[in-house]
């Protein structure tokens, strides 16, 4: 008997993640992982996602980690500087997490360390894999840079990015003599500062960049972590007033750890509030602060979904233990 092949492109079943967020009618569950770093296998990625899919993730995000320049010392003491990814692979994990297990991923994508033809490539490479999302940033400076130095002929803001990317979407190449050209269908992400970007010289002009973005054609936010859901609400009212009508995706982070404690507000320059750190002062080890933190978390996060956010992203960083307890109490059917 003959079979009958039918051909489906990649992105048949592809519901794109502003699709999801525009058509739910209930909080949904997202997460982001980061890249193993070089040296390690895949697996330990299926790993931390296996706990999770219970909760049907909407989505996975996938960080983008730039290169680090390291000095080796070389024969005569001369140093050599050495560019090194320690955590290379975003697109590749992507297109395992959508092979593998049907859902979608969103990488992140970054200006820094990138040129507009890079981009431009690494966004037709998304695009023949079938993956259909993005989140558009602008990275942070590299470690031995003052300050966010753009690529020579690369993007300087988000914004920027957002707009090549929205160009790409509608079949704007750089190269203009490029005819015909397929457009890509990008569903676009940026990211949102319940407490401000600490570059920004207040709230108000940074909601004006992000006004921006949005204008320019992104299609929701997914915001820093915070742990003051005052501090969201607040952020969302002042994005409402400015016009900012797409979704707004809270991020939360658990507590884990003492070092937690200090390393998250300097590493995220956001603030603990002292009803949390009243309660972290009383620990004394690693399993007393995750406890804190994670019962901090169930309840930051039963707030978020009375308060009807469309979806609610955690950041696992690598570990998804606390954030499959947490997803227990408040994703649990
Ligand atoms: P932008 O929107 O470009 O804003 C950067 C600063 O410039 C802000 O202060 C803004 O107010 C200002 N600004 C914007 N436009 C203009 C303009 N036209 N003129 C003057 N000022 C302007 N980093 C990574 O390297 N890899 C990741 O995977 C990653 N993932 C992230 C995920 C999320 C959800 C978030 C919130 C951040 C992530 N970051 C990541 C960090 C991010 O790259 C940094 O916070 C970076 O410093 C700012 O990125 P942005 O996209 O918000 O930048």
């Amino acid at each position: 008997m003959k079979r009958a092949f039918v051909y489906l492109p990649t992105n048949f079943f592809a519901v794109q993640v502003i699709e999801r967020l525009r058509n739910t009618k209930k909080t949904l569950f997202s997460f982001e992982i980061l890249p193993p770093l070089k040296g390690k296998s895949i697996q330990s990625i299926y790993d931390g996602i296996d706990p999770l899919l219970e909760f049907d993730p909407a989505f996975v995000n996938v960080t983008y980690h730039r290169e680090e320049f390291i000095y080796k010392k070389r024969e005569k003491g001369y140093l050599e500087k050495i560019a090194i990814k320690k955590r290379p692979g975003t697109v590749g994990i992507c297109a395992a997490i959508k092979n593998k297990y049907n859902i979608e991923a969103v990488p992140h994508l970054i200006c820094g360390g990138f040129t507009r033809e890079e981009t431009e490539n690494a966004l037709i490479d998304l695009n023949f894999l079938g993956i259909d999302n993005v989140l558009a940033l602008r990275g942070d400076p590299i470690k031995t840079e003052p300050h966010f130095i753009p690529e020579n002929g690369g993007n300087k803001y988000a914004v920027d990015l957002v707009r090549q990317i929205v160009d790409l979407n509608q079949g704007k190449y750089i190269d203009e003599n490029i005819e015909n050209a397929t457009p890509t269908n990008f569903s676009i992400g940026v990211a949102g500062y319940p407490e401000k970007h600490f570059e920004s010289p207040n709230m108000q002009a940074d909601i004006r960049r992000l006004k921006e973005k949005i204008d320019a054609g992104a299609h929701y936010v997914v915001t820093q972590l915070f742990f003051d859901n005052k501090k969201f609400f607040a952020f969302v009212k002042a994005c409402r007033d400015a016009g900012i009508d797409v979704p707004i995706i809270p991020g939360i982070k658990p507590i884990e750890s003492l070092r937690h404690i200090t390393f998250l507000p300097k590493f995220f320059n956001i603030d603990l509030p002292s009803e949390l750190t009243d309660q972290l002062e009383q620990c004394t080890s690693n399993e007393e602060t995750r406890e804190v933190g994670t019962k901090w978390a169930i309840q930051q996060s039963k707030e978020l979904v009375e308060f009807g956010v469309p979806c609610i992203h955690y950041y696992t960083m690598g570990k998804s233990k606390t954030v499959r307890r947490i997803a227990q109490a408040v994703f649990k059917k």
